[in-house]
């Protein structure tokens, strides 16, 4: 049995509306608007090295985020930038995750609540692999189509890294869990492949890559990253509709996140796939590039 460390129990610093705490003294009341009518958004961000990959770009999602839940985050991009490194530092974190939150408070209780201070808290945590495939690293992960489906984007604001919206997610994969596979793969409400609980899909046939149109998903960091960096390896890459019928028809299939980074996919309910080439070169390359020391500029 897999011993759990609660995360409201540990060792560390976490910064809070303006405060670096220790870990265990950052909390909140229970009577939060977050909380109960889920107006919260929060990031997921890895450090390599001790430095965050794509910081600006998560930074700028968290704020779109927020704007996309109509609050403002009370933070500037360079506070929020600044107060991420320190959280990491402060932790002494060289390979981990970065998770900042923000979320409407106390002032309000009942749906409407446009007065409610806004709260936002840093935390950072060593977290060296989001996948351990079931069935083995050279199997890779087994995916299981999900009775749950994204939904149409008028439902809610999708590109928002909103945590209502994970519910979804949340019950796709404990279902998946509870039947033996590593992750749920969710279809859309058109019944279109859309992608896993928590990462991006991406397909490959003849040597050509093929990945979904992030209508009602989250069109992720790594997966933009990958997108460019397949094509400047040569690679053709199509955003398109994919059909579950299709699924059996590709040679590899792999998903992409800042948890997840590139996973390799050996199994969608009986379809079963080859860890190929394209994505193994691809990991190959996406792990060479987040360990990547960002380019200096030379003082003025
Ligand atoms: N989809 C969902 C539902 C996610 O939670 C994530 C992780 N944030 C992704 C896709 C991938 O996004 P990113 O590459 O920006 O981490």
């Amino acid at each position: 049995m897999t011993t759990l460390i609660p995360f409201d129990d540990r060792d560390g610093y976490i910064w809070m509306d303006g405060k670096m705490l220790p870990w265990r003294d950052a909390t909140m009341h229970v009577l939060s608007h977050g909380l109960h009518y889920g107006s919260s958004v929060f990031e997921g961000e890895r450090v390599y090295g001790g430095t965050i990959f794509k910081l600006r770009e998560h930074s700028e999602r968290l704020i779109r985020s927020g704007e996309m839940l109509d609050f403002k985050i009370p933070m500037t991009l360079k506070e929020i930038e600044d107060v991420s490194r320190e959280v990491v530092e402060a932790n002494k974190i060289t390979d981990g995750y970065v998770r900042p939150v923000a979320w409407r408070g106390s002032e309000q209780m009942a749906v409407s609540a446009p007065l409610a201070t806004i709260h936002v808290a840093f935390a950072c945590w060593q977290w060296p692999k989001y996948f351990f495939p079931k069935a083995g690293e050279n199997k890779g992960l087994a995916l299981k189509t999900s009775e749950w489906r994204r939904p149409d984007p008028r439902t809610m604001p999708v590109q928002s890294k909103a945590s209502g919206i994970y519910t979804i997610g949340t019950l796709a994969k404990h279902a998946a869990d509870k039947a033996g596979y590593d992750d749920a793969l969710l279809l859309d409400y058109k019944g279109r492949v859309a992608e896993s609980s928590g990462s991006n899909l991406f397909a490959v046939k003849d040597g050509m890559l093929k990945t979904p149109v992030p209508e009602c998903f989250l069109n992720g960091i790594t997966r933009q990253t990958i997108i460019k960096l397949a094509r400047d390896m040569g690679y053709k890459v199509e955003e398109t509709i994919i059909m579950p019928e299709e699924l059996a028809d590709f040679d590899e299939i792999f998903v992409t996140g800042t948890a997840a980074e590139v996973a390799a996919v050996g199994k969608i309910d009986d379809i079963e796939y080859e860890i190929g080439p394209i994505t193994k070169a691809l990991e190959k390359a996406y792990g060479d590039l987040v360990r990547q020391k960002p380019k200096t500029t030379a003082a003025a």
